[in-house]
């Protein structure tokens, strides 16, 4: 992840408020024009007339850093707030929130765009000790359509091919993903398994639980070229247009190791001596 320092100077966004973050707030620049960037926005926000300003700024290739983290910025001020907010965070929650821009510059790439606000947001929870609970849109705190690809269908579907909602929850499971970290960390009382594939090792494993196997759906998948995709109607995910029994854990979906190899059309084999699920190739002559 690179993050560049650029402190925006202009005190109408910085007015040097201290404050403790309770909160991390996801916006969209909403700016689609081409340059567009993390850099821009910042330049924006440091304009003297501007008096807007988030603590980051993301584009494809890199983060901008505007402000710091224990300083308020003013980006979701507004007349009124939801009741969640004013509960959780405070009467003014400009006061108690880090904000991200998550830049759309059509010369950009949004899934790299993406995949650093992830590592940003993921970085920030650990950082603070939070959950993605404390992960809000600045939807959540004002009923604002930002960022729009998380909060209205069209723009969601035009960024993402999700519905809003169900953007919104991958994000949240993404940035759970990063936390939880080792797709290997699987909870303790339960039995692991190993997982190989055409003879190799897997990375990642899976777990026993009465007596079925289940294995990291996408980890398995990708490892043999299934196509993985999330399902916004049965909120699933899908391996092969399949909809698999899924069970979330810690973050990462596992489905029966049996439903996986049926949807990638393969064979399975259990050996209980190593714990081990076995995946290969159907034999054209059987
Ligand atoms: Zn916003």
């Amino acid at each position: 992840m690179k993050i560049i320092d650029m402190l925006i100077t202009n005190k109408t966004a910085r007015p040097g408020t201290r404050i403790t973050p309770r909160g991390l707030v996801i916006h969209w620049t909403a700016n689609e024009g081409k340059g567009a960037n993390a850099v821009a926005n910042r330049n924006y926000f440091n304009k003297h007339t501007t008096e807007a300003s988030a603590h980051y700024c993301v584009d494809d290739k890199q983060t901008v850093r505007c402000l710091p983290e224990n300083e308020m910025g003013y980006h979701v001020g507004a007349k009124s707030y939801k009741p969640d907010a004013l509960k959780r965070l405070s009467t003014y929650p400009n006061n108690c929130t880090i904000g991200i821009e998550m830049c759309v510059n059509k010369d950009g790439d949004f899934q790299n765009m993406y995949k650093n606000t992830l590592e940003l947001a993921a970085d920030i929870l650990k950082r603070y000790g939070w959950g993605i609970d404390h992960l809000w849109r600045h939807y959540d705190i004002t009923g604002k359509s930002c960022p729009a690809y998380f909060v209205t269908d069209s723009f969601a579907k035009r960024f993402t091919g999700l519905s809003a909602e169900q953007a919104w929850t991958k994000f949240m499971d993404d940035v759970q993903k990063i936390l939880t970290g080792n797709p290997q960390k699987i909870q303790t009382n339960v039995d692991k398994v190993s997982i190989e594939i055409n003879g190799v090792h897997l990375p990642s494993q899976g777990y026993l639980k009465d007596g079925v196997s289940h294995l990291p759906i996408r980890a398995v998948a990708e490892a043999v070229g299934g196509k993985v995709e999330w399902c916004a109607d049965t909120k699933q995910v899908r391996v092969n247009g399949h909809d698999l029994t899924e069970t979330i854990e810690s973050g990462i979906s596992y489905a029966p190791a049996r439903e996986l190899a049926a949807a990638l059309d393969m064979q399975v084999e259990w050996d209980g001596a190593c714990k081990t699920v076995r995946f290969s190739k159907g034999c054209a002559c059987e």
